[in-house]
């Protein structure tokens, strides 16, 4: 797995084990008390608890409330193979206000940090899936470092525009929708409408920093054009506009290597659950599903040996006859 071997899958069809995926998950705590002595409403007796003083109340993805510790893992998998799940980081992160918990990371800064740590060991990576938690900002040095980051696309961005092409014959106005350049019409209605535009081809360069470029087709009854626009954010992209005092475009916020929605964004998107299986795994592997250890820093230490005999069973299981024979 993570081969640097070319030729295997294409930037947009990346073989499974060419994909890391992740995700994080909060796990629980040996206790459910937050408070270290509680009294008893009719008898005024006193109790004292455990507390595990790491933990906090967060919400999950689905809206769900949950009571632990939050941690991310990674891995990478082998295709329609068994037990192949290799478990390639982990770290505790940050579930608070940074005032209460200065020393750990927030999701997304630690999921670039480790990407970045496994990209240095492992140079045959070629995609990285994850959820909405990633955002254009942790996508953007990723993407230079030659990777493709998929995620789906978060919701509530308004089209940003992208690109005008006139001639004396036609004009056309591009924009970034949902993740991908689409052409702006106007309905009979008087209502904006845009046109996804076909993706001819994912182009990648890279020499110290990688570029992605689209290459697009606009239809036109001229006769179609073609045109090749940046997918990785641009050095004039960082420059802020002294107007709005913000970065002049978030490229990697709107527009993306792999639309969410199409074919092959489906495909990379799938590969994610299996980080759910794992954490499944994780939670219950313990009694009650919880981490029979009190903070965070005790319960990564637990993950870690989970991870441990986790790889070791797919190192086992994954040797052929000759390695076994050495
Ligand atoms: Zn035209």
């Amino acid at each position: 797995m993570l081969k640097e071997t070319r030729g295997r899958g294409s930037w947009i069809y990346p073989e499974r084990d060419q994909v890391i995926h992740g995700d994080a998950t909060v796990a629980a705590p040996p206790s459910d008390h937050t408070h270290h002595e509680t009294a008893d409403e009719e008898t005024g007796e006193i109790r004292r608890h455990r507390v595990d003083d790491d933990a906090s109340h967060t919400t999950e993805g689905g809206g769900r409330k949950v009571y632990g510790n939050k941690f991310l893992s990674l891995a990478v998998r082998a295709a329609n193979t068994p037990h192949s799940r290799v478990i390639l980081a982990l770290e505790s992160i940050r579930h608070k206000s940074r005032a209460r918990d200065p020393e750990r990371d927030d999701e997304g800064t630690a999921v670039v940090r480790l990407v970045q740590h496994i990209l240095r060991t492992a140079p045959g990576i070629r995609a990285f899936t994850y959820d909405t938690a990633l955002r254009g900002v942790h996508r953007a040095p990723l993407i230079a470092e030659g990777i493709v980051v998929f995620t789906p696309q978060h919701g509530g961005l308004e089209p940003h525009p992208l690109h005008q092409r006139r001639s004396k014959k036609c004009t056309h106005k591009l924009y970034a929708v949902e993740g991908r350049a689409c052409e702006w019409r106007l309905t009979v209605d008087g209502k904006a409408y845009y046109t996804p535009l076909p993706v001819d081809e994912l182009e990648r360069r890279k020499e110290n920093f990688a570029r992605f470029y689209h290459r697009l087709t606009i239809p036109c009854p001229e006769g179609d054009h073609g045109l090749r626009i940046r997918v990785d954010e641009t050095k004039e992209d960082r420059e802020i506009d002294p107007s709005t005092k913000k970065q002049r475009f978030n490229r990697t916020e709107h527009l993306r290597q792999i639309a969410p929605g199409t074919v092959a964004g489906n495909r990379l998107k799938g590969f994610r659950q299996d980080s759910e299986s794992s954490h499944s795994r994780f939670d219950q592997s313990y009694p009650h599903k919880r981490v029979p250890a009190y903070g965070a820093n005790a319960a990564l230490l637990i993950y870690i040996g989970y991870a441990w005999v986790n790889n070791s069973i797919s190192r086992a299981l994954g040797r052929k006859p000759a390695d076994l024979a050495s």
